[in-house]
């Protein structure tokens, strides 16, 4: 039995589709991880519809959802996440702190309210439980240990490093990262995973500015960087994630490709793609 992960939107700042993309996808971030019948699900990006319009055909759709932050390519695929309105459904919801239980629901609420969204949060039939997720304290989920670390980002942000079967993943998205930079507790908290997925938005070109404004303090981290933290962390597997909205299949093959020069085991988070972690091998389906 090992740990899945399967992703279902990998795509940062906004959902974005032309046919150039269709190999990596234009959905933003969500992550569905699996294990001996547990579901997690990191982030309630656009990614979040397709993987309820499944669940939904289940009798009794369980989840928990951990919550990076609030940002809306993180929250906005929420209000169109099926399970939430069948009574059937079970789904536990944890927000980051300083928000908090009461700062997620209020967030989600803000965001189901006219004159942006018709429908309100009220009208969501599922059981649902609203908890806080805090840095450094480790939740059990069934067989997953989540411990949740905080990262830099503008209005903060948690990683989650998520243990289960064995294995490790570690989900590091909006997070502006390099190797000189890394803290000690970023650093205990994603060494030796087996399978990272890091933020990885620019390129080091992007990021100094070379084209268009720099990217300086904008949260997110370049793919030389994420290459470079995963060498230093004795990681098994990165994949780059949270794409640019405008990079089509052929700008990620090639960032991958330069990063593979730092990092050899990177690849791209693409869309539909699912990894079993075990002790020996990843699998991608
Ligand atoms: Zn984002
Ligand atoms: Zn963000």
């Amino acid at each position: 039995m090992a740990m899945k992960v399967q992703f279902w939107g990998v795509r940062g700042s906004i959902a974005s589709f032309n046919p150039q993309q269709s190999r990596v996808g234009g959905n933003t971030a969500c992550v569905e991880v699996q294990s001996q019948g547990v579901r997690l699900i990191l982030d309630a990006g656009t990614g979040i519809r397709a993987l309820g319009d499944q669940m939904a055909q289940e009798p009794h759709p369980r989840a928990t959802l951990l919550f990076s932050h609030l940002h809306w390519d993180h929250v906005q695929g929420f209000p169109f996440f099926r399970p939430a309105y069948l009574p059937s459904a079970e789904l536990t919801l944890i927000g980051p702190e300083p928000l908090g239980a009461r700062g997620l629901r209020a967030t989600l609420e803000r965001q189901m309210s006219p004159p942006n969204f018709p429908v309100p949060l009220g009208a969501m039939r599922a059981k649902l439980a609203f908890e806080a997720a805090r840095p450094g304290q480790a939740i059990e989920l069934g067989p997953f240990r989540v411990t949740p670390f905080a990262l830099p980002h503008p209005q903060d942000c948690l990683g989650y490093r998520i243990e289960a079967d064995g294995a490790v993943f570690v989900f590091a998205t909006d997070v502006e990262l390099s190797a000189a930079g890394l803290t000690p507790e970023i650093s205990r908290a994603i060494e030796r995973a087996d399978l990272l997925a890091l933020d990885a938005q620019y390129t080091p070109e992007e990021y100094a500015g070379h084209s268009g404004p720099s990217k300086k303090g904008w949260g997110h981290s370049t793919m030389m960087d994420a290459a470079q933290v995963a060498s230093a962390l004795n990681v098994r597997r990165l994949l780059l994630f949270h794409h640019d909205p405008s990079r089509d299949d052929a700008q990620v093959d090639a960032m991958v490709a330069e990063a593979q020069r730092v990092f050899p085991a990177t690849e791209a988070a693409r869309e539909g793609e699912a990894v079993e972690l075990d002790n020996l091998t990843l699998r991608c389906a």
